[in-house]
């Protein structure tokens, strides 16, 4: 039976926007994440999909505790974590860590690998100087670099060694989710699979969660469970890797795929190509938020938002298409 790490639900995060300097004057807010219910399993992955800007990075900023949730909750193990006390949160942010796209800017050329590594050790744990040595040397190796790399800086590592050293002080605290947010967009195709291998083999390890960011939908599928599809500031798809890729239920969903991931390289599928650009998310499309977009879009869509429905086991969808 699966256990759920994470809880999501009607997560929001709308960012005010004023006018006026003295006395500014709320006028409206950017509804960068409006609403959203997921699960994240213990040992599995979740991955989000969507255009930029649809608030995937601000779902991860959410669970990070980087942005204040506006309404909603997230439970981190069955507890609401607005409810946690002080010594709770603490707790909570090393049980949640990140690893983020670029290996050249997230990592302090100033510091040696040790510290890097070590700094969520000094600040989370109580350990000596040498346990703190010895636990960073024992990860380096997790991540398939040497023990002796300790006292190198990051300008001595190539960009995969570099991601490497990232994901090892994401593990450092031996956390119990990941947020991976484009882990390997800024690498090499073959570099970014041996990352990406790394990163399976170490959750079947440690039996970790991961959050998974990525623009790459075969990279996602590679690594996912489970995955949902953003579109501006909603989910308005998820299911099983392989189901979403077979048969993708959400117009948008579809483009998305048709565009990115032949179903077979035999089979020719047609690319459904997007019209038009993504609406503000200060002032979305009312009923269904993809309509102006979409092409099978009918006079409902324009009316009434479409809810996340279960239309088959493990497969939501909020369409008015497949919810009627
Ligand atoms: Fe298209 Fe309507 Fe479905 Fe929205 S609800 S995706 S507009 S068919």
């Amino acid at each position: 039976m699966d256990e759920i790490l994470i809880q999501a639900t009607g997560l929001t995060k709308h960012f005010p926007v004023t006018r006026g300097l003295i006395f500014s004057k709320q006028v409206g807010a950017v509804k960068a994440v409006d609403g959203v219910d997921f699960n994240i399993i213990k040992g599995q992955t979740f991955g989000l999909v969507g255009e930029s800007g649809c608030g995937k990075t601000t779902t991860a900023r959410l669970l990070l505790l980087l942005e204040k949730i506006t309404s909603g909750a997230v439970l981190f193990e069955g507890q609401d974590i607005s409810e946690f006390s002080k010594s709770d949160l603490k707790q909570y942010r090393s049980q949640v860590q990140a690893v983020f796209q670029d290996p050249y800017s997230s990592l302090s050329p100033r510091m040696r690998i040790e510290d890097i590594i070590g700094e969520p050790l000094v600040v989370n744990t109580s350990l000596s100087r040498k346990e703190r040595r010895n636990r960073v040397a024992e990860t380096l190796e997790v991540v398939g670099l040497k023990a002796e790399h300790i006292s190198r800086y990051p300008h001595e590592f190539s960009g995969g060694q570099r991601q490497r050293i990232a994901v090892a002080r994401g593990l450092a605290l031996n956390p119990k989710l990941i947020i991976l947010d484009e882990p390997v967009s800024a690498l090499d195709v073959s570099i970014g699979a041996q990352i990406m291998n790394l990163l399976k083999d170490i959750q079947q390890q440690y039996n970790l969660s991961y959050l998974l960011i990525a623009h790459d939908l075969a990279v996602v599928k590679h690594m996912s469970n489970l995955i949902g599809v953003m579109y501006l500031g909603k989910l308005v798809e998820t299911a099983d890797s392989e189901e979403i890729y077979s048969n993708p239920l959400h117009p948008y969903t579809k483009a998305l795929y048709s565009a990115a991931l032949p179903s077979h390289p035999d089979v020719k599928s047609e690319e459904i190509i997007l019209i038009g650009e993504v609406p503000s998310p200060l002032n979305p499309p009312v009923g269904c938020r993809f309509h102006p977009r979409c092409s099978e879009a009918f006079s409902k869509c324009s009316q009434e938002v479409p809810v996340l429905q279960e239309v088959s086991p493990q497969h939501l969808v909020a369409c008015h298409l497949h919810t009627l």
